[in-house]
């Protein structure tokens, strides 16, 4: 918590983390949305066909790491996926950064397979451990359309309460909401989750705007009054709040 309390609240994946990890070169998930994919065409390291072929950094997955202050998020740049060699290249650096004693926020769009394994073969690291699981709608054809090599609803949600049943931390990102009003799928993940429900909007992909702003305006203040949500700078942005404090929770850490 102290260490929370030192972090600079700045946007994207640095409200959650001081640091972040990462070993694969693309993502087979393929998000419409994806940033990584965006800044990996635009610099030419990738293209629109090659992104979705991940490939593993060798010089990642063997140099070692060590305790540093603050939370590290992992992945930031790709997903933890269960086909080889890139589960087992993930499963390396995550023993890897845990075994050295940090805090590890292990962000995915879950596999089942994933984290049943993680929830198995982590056991004595639990305390280190926070899952925070991107979930953005129920609709499962928007998701496929989204984000479509990624799982789907139910996978996600069967990962989410298998975790939640092994005891692990788990928290949720619904970012981008990919629904107009979110209020019921916080409804249906809130019983499985320990830590906090994170919600942000498209900032970017061309025209899309999913969630408009009168939208906000009627669920953000049922929203605000549930103790697990945070909402992230883009909703803050959109409509607009000049004292974000009332939207902001005394802890960032989780
Ligand atoms: S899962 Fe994350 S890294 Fe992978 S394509 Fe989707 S947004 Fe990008």
């Amino acid at each position: 918590m102290h260490e929370a309390k030192s972090r600079k609240i700045t946007t994207g994946t640095k409200e959650w983390a001081d640091h972040n990890a990462n070993c694969i070169d693309g993502c087979s998930h393929d998000c419409r949305y994806c940033y990584a994919k965006k800044m990996a065409i635009r610099f030419k390291r990738a293209t629109a066909d090659t992104w979705r072929t991940m490939k593993v950094r060798e010089h990642d997955v063997k140099k070692g790491y060590r305790r540093k202050e603050g939370r590290i998020m992992f992945p930031t740049s790709h997903d933890i996926v269960p086909d080889e060699p890139c589960f087992t290249a993930c499963m390396t650096i995550l023993r890897k950064l845990l075994a050295a004693g940090n805090n590890v926020l292990v962000t995915t769009k879950p596999h089942l397979k994933v984290i049943e394994y993680i929830c198995t073969n982590f056991t004595q690291y639990k305390k280190l451990i926070q899952f925070r699981f991107t979930i953005t709608s129920m609709d499962e054809k928007k998701l496929s359309y989204w984000e479509p090599g990624a799982p789907g609803f139910s996978e996600r949600i069967e990962a989410l309460k298998f975790a939640f049943h092994a005891g692990f931390k788990t928290s949720i990102s619904i970012e981008p909401c990919l629904d107009d009003d979110p209020r019921e799928l916080v409804a249906a993940l809130q019983p499985f989750v320990t830590e906090s429900i994170w919600l942000g909007i498209m900032n970017y992909c061309g025209s899309h705007a999913f969630t408009s702003t009168a939208s906000i305006n009627n669920w953000i203040a049922w929203l605000s009054s549930n103790p697990l949500v945070r909402f992230k700078d883009s909703v803050k942005k959109r409509i607009k709040i000049k004292d974000c404090t009332r939207f902001t929770k005394p802890s960032m850490d989780n």
